[in-house]
């Protein structure tokens, strides 16, 4: 048996690999010193060509281009109108954003329980946690996988709830052959550098309603609109006249980061093609391990992968995960965990969120971890993982 980095061992890698890289190149560079260049840093053509590409890409009618994710499930929650004692369900395995966003309108967070085997919301879970002041559900595409659209789309129709899809994680997946971004009421992307395509910050938020896209674009601007048909009083005094008719935010992206973002829809497939082959190195090598459980996928969704799963089997181990965690770093592969169930934080706790309300979600995050997944790593980098995965799997097994 190989000794181990940790205990004193040759570390599998020289330098240090992380669990997420964003790719830049010349083009992206160029697509943002143009706009330095140009007359608009914001409120420019950039961001209106951006929202359009978006639309076009997803095939959604309307796209609104915002500063962050965050900013998106912010907007999004406005647009669905959440206030004081509105309930919306989400899921606990996920970034603390996607509940956050609920929070801001005032409105209460419902967790609802994971499928303990695709980690997405489980729907019988959402149906189970419907009370007469349910208002929307928010769901989240973990690590990129579709949650059950069709499922999700008819409980929210039967109940009279919007459906806010949190897909941080997948532009570029679809769900039956249709891009995630078409298929909810609101769809939120985020354009973090972990994130499969970025713009530094950036997000945006797709929807077919016309009365939720009118929503979001006052509450990304300061809720105010130089459109007469919106205004209320439109006592149109000269061409500087505007209205501000609801209060909204500053939420706007610059046409610098649109840029970029447009520069990198244009290597998206190429992200997409890269992660999936990965994956698939990884499925087939992990597939064959009992200590490790990989994450189950739906057949609806073709999954462009944003973050890479393992779940230790720690029946058959030695070791806790925070061993197994540790050993990996000292083999030079820096691993994450995602997420830590969002009710577990001190902030969630004050508000009367107990530990145990969704036991599926609890359990999964105490054995996953996140490995290495970007479209720069080289196959060479694979291997290193795979064979680091390996090595402190070999050390560590139950004989
Ligand atoms: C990254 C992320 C967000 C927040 O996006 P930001 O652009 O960082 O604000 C929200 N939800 C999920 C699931 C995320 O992964």
């Amino acid at each position: 048996m190989e000794k181990l980095a940790i205990n004193g061992g040759l570390p599998v890698r020289k330098e240090k690999i992380f669990y997420g890289h964003q790719f830049v190149d010349e083009e992206d560079i160029q697509a943002v010193s143009e706009v330095l260049r140009s007359d608009y840093l914001t409120c420019g053509p950039k961001v209106e060509e951006m929202e359009q590409c978006l639309a076009q890409y997803t095939g959604a009618k309307y796209a609104v281009a915002v500063s962050n994710g965050t900013a998106a499930l912010h907007c999004a929650c406005i647009a669905a109108g959440l206030k004081e004692g509105d309930e919306v369900i989400t899921t606990p395995l996920t970034f603390a954003a996607s509940a956050n966003c609920i929070l801001y309108c005032k409105a209460t967070p419902v967790f609802a329980d994971i499928n303990p085997k695709t980690y997405n919301i489980d729907t019988e879970s959402i149906k189970a946690n419907i009370s007469g002041r349910t208002k929307a559900v928010i769901a989240v595409d973990f690590t990129g996988q579709s949650v059950q659209n069709d499922e999700i789309r008819a409980i929210c129709e039967k109940y009279h709830l919007i459906f806010i899809e949190d897909a941080a994680h997948a532009i570029a997946t679809t769900y039956k052959g249709k891009k995630v971004g078409s298929l909810a009421d609101m769809t939120c992307f985020s354009f973090h550098p972990v994130k499969t395509i970025t713009g530094g910050e950036g997000g945006a938020i797709l929807t077919n309603n016309e009365e939720f896209y009118q929503k979001l674009v006052l509450a990304h601007a300061h809720g105010i609109t130089h459109n007469k048909e919106l205004m209320e009083e439109a006592s149109y005094e000269g061409s500087w006249y505007y209205e501000q008719v609801a209060l909204g935010y500053n939420y706007r992206i610059t046409d610098f980061q649109a840029a970029f973002i447009m520069s990198q829809m244009k290597k998206l497939d190429w992200f997409a093609k890269r992660r999936k082959e990965i994956v698939n190195m990884y499925n087939q090598e992990f597939s064959k391990i009992p200590e490790i459980n990989i994450q189950e996928e739906i057949k609806e969704s073709d999954t462009c992968p944003h973050l890479y799963t393992i779940r230790l089997n720690l029946k058959k181990l030695s070791c806790t995960r925070r061993e197994f965690f540790d050993a990996m770093s000292a083999e030079n592969i820096q691993c994450q965990v995602h997420y830590i169930p969002v009710y577990w934080f001190p902030y969630y706790k004050k508000l009367g969120y107990e530990k145990g309300i969704c036991p599926n979600a609890e359990e999964v995050y105490r054995e996953i971890i996140s490995i290495p997944l970007y479209p720069k790593m080289g196959n060479q980098d694979v291997e290193d993982v795979i064979y680091a995965v390996k090595k402190v799997i070999a050390y560590y097994k139950k004989r």
